[in-house]
């Protein structure tokens, strides 16, 4: 395959690369701010049906009524984020969420849980102050998804590419990002879609782990697409690793997540040997403690043999009484129900899973990034959460910030040209994607996405130190290499081998960002823990990374701006910090 490939062109004024929550909310939002717009989303999967807001169980953090306030809000995320969150970025989280809440029941029409008195029902979530959560049952995501796919499909304005992946950024001689190349996964055909402005918005994944609950669909390649095209990523080390994974030997179910209001309700965590083991790390919350401790703290306990013979431990809600139980977690026990478990009367064996990337692309409170027409939101872009994300926090980001790119990118295109990306660079980006097509033979995919999830969860997980993520980086560049000579069965069409390919080329950049920032954090802090530096330093500082000059990508230190508040006894860092 070494002739040109054929290639379409479609020029729109917004290009939207994801489906998700902030995808479907940029989308809406800029179509309803600028009615004449053309509105472009190109998604991976089936509009609505992909990506991780769908999964959404838990529900929404939004301040509704005293004595909660945004003030507590806002220290909540930040003492969960363990102070290196982006403060304006939290900030405006905090102060949008309750407006989205209602705007997601009074424009797109969901309609969450209410109390006897009418009002929104708000549940308890970890690591928060208040009962905040606002949700409908356990199926939260399906609400809203399902919600704003109807209010996308009504408006003419926005044009759907399901099963449009994209492949790389287009960019003129100046850098200035023009729109996407796509290609179009049913019939292998490339498109050249040209828009002034772009979104990343393709949801972040650390699919790069053994055991995930976020969606096989992802690949993390907004965060490799962003980087290609010059962006700045931040806070790359900090992944997020729930507690309450499904341990089911020997099935796919394994990762799937049993949601955080088990524990916010008064579920117990046990492990094999039916001790209540929350009581040796944060005898205070105990399973209402943070997500990094509570998940880090149910490791702990298998790895020094103390799990069950599945290797995890258990949740136990069956003292909420079983009706409780079914009423409250109806997707919960029916999912349970789906393996043989009867969650509303038993204990089921839960473990850690990679959940969600905290880090991401550096982005300012307009979702600009540091490249002119390129826009992130949602978990693509990095910084509202800092080390660690409260529950509740996730959706809220993606339809806050989802809204906020829309409104921004429809005022920004107004009377400005597409940049002109030449011809050739769209060619090489589409021959870069069909490097292992008709290569003959070579090495399989398969082999090495699965060792690079071993790597990732051994030595990038949940315990890390500074030799395993040595050892690490040299494996994942190892890996990187033999990727790239890798080969795949010839064929275009619905040829799932070739998207698997194009995932790792993703999922090898990302968790290289990954470890090498984890390298550059000798600390523990939030989600990230590191054995050989067990305690959180004095100082606060952010892990950057980037093409910061130089021929490859480059990690680096920053202090913490602590624009609104500071923590007591913590400075932000002077220096300037590179690896170990
Ligand atoms: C099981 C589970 C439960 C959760 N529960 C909660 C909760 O209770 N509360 C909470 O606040 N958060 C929760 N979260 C986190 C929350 O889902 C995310 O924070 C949020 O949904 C991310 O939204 P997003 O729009 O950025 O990404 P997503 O919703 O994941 O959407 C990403 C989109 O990008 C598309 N895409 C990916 N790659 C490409 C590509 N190359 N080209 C084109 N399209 C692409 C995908 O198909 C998808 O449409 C949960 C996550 C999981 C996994």
């Amino acid at each position: 395959m070494t002739a040109d490939p054929a290639i379409e062109h479609l020029d729109t004024d917004i290009l939207i690369l994801g489906a998700g929550g902030a995808g479907l909310t940029a989308a809406l939002h800029a179509s309803d701010r600028a009615p004449g717009l053309e509105i472009t989303v190109a998604v991976k999967g089936l509009l609505g049906r992909a990506g991780c807001t769908r999964m959404v169980q838990g529900g929404y953090n939004a301040v509704l009524t005293p004595p909660d306030s945004l003030e507590a809000h806002f220290l909540d995320t930040l003492q969960g984020g363990a102070w290196i969150n982006d403060q304006e970025l939290a900030w405006t989280l905090v102060t949008e969420s309750p407006g989205r809440v209602l705007e997601l029941e009074s424009r797109y029409g969901c309609l969450f849980d209410r109390r006897p008195d009418g009002r929104i029902h708000q549940k308890p979530f970890a690591g928060q102050s208040h009962d905040r959560t606002i949700h409908k049952g356990d199926l939260t995501g399906i609400e809203i998804m399902n919600r704003l796919t109807e209010q996308v499909w009504r408006r003419p304005s926005i044009r759907a590419l399901e099963e449009h992946r994209a492949l790389d950024l287009l960019q003129d001689d100046e850098g200035r990002v023009g729109g996407a190349l796509l290609l179009d996964v049913r019939r292998g055909a490339f498109v050249a879609a040209r828009a002034p402005a772009t979104l990343l918005a393709m949801g972040g994944g650390p699919t790069m782990y053994r055991v995930i609950a976020c969606s096989a669909d992802k690949a993390s390649d907004g965060i490799a697409l962003g980087l290609r095209a010059g962006a700045r990523l931040r806070d790359m080390e900090m992944v997020q690793f729930h507690p309450t994974g499904l341990v089911v030997p020997g099935s796919l179910m394994t990762g799937a997540l049993l949601e955080e209001g088990l524990r916010g309700a008064g579920g117990h965590l046990v492990n094999g040997r039916g001790e209540r083991f929350m009581t040796r790390y944060d005898p205070a919350r105990l399973e209402r403690s943070t997500r990094d401790l509570v998940a880090r703290a149910c490791f702990t306990e298998v790895l020094e043999g103390r799990g069950t013979p599945g290797g995890g431990v258990l949740i136990d809600v069956s003292h909420l009484g079983a009706a409780e139980v079914e009423k409250r977690f109806r997707g919960m026990v029916r999912r349970c129900r789906d393996f043989g478990r009867d969650l509303a009367r038993e204990p089921v064996e839960v473990g850690p899973t990679a959940h969600f990337m905290m880090g991401g692309v550096v982005i300012d409170t307009a979702c600009r990034t540091g490249v002119e027409g390129l826009f992130a939101a949602g978990e693509d872009a990095g910084g509202v959460h800092g080390a660690n994300r409260l529950g509740g926090n996730g959706v809220g980001e993606s339809t806050v910030f989802g809204g906020l790119a829309g409104d921004v990118m429809a005022d920004w295109v107004a009377g400005r040209e597409r940049p002109g990306v030449r011809p050739a660079a769209v060619a090489a980006a589409a021959r870069r994607a069909l490097l292992p097509l008709g290569r003959g033979r070579g090495e399989s995919v398969y082999p090495l996405l699965a060792r690079l999830r071993d790597v990732m969860w051994d030595q990038v997980g949940l315990i890390r130190e500074g030799d395993g993520l040595r050892a690490a980086v040299e494996a994942i560049e190892d890996i990187g290499a033999r990727v790239d000579a890798a080969a795949v069965p010839d064929g275009l069409v619905y040829n799932l081998a070739w998207q698997d390919w194009l995932n790792l080329r993703s999922q090898v950049t990302t968790a290289w960002l990954i470890a090498q920032s984890a390298l550059a954090r000798p600390e523990s802090r939030g989600s990230h823990y590191r054995r050989d530096h067990p305690d959180p330093g004095r100082d606060l500082y952010v892990v950057l990374a980037g093409y910061a000059g130089g021929a490859g990508p480059r990690v680096w230190t920053e202090p913490v701006k602590l624009t609104r508040l500071a923590p007591e006894g913590v400075r932000p860092s002077a220096t300037i910090e590179v690896g170990d």
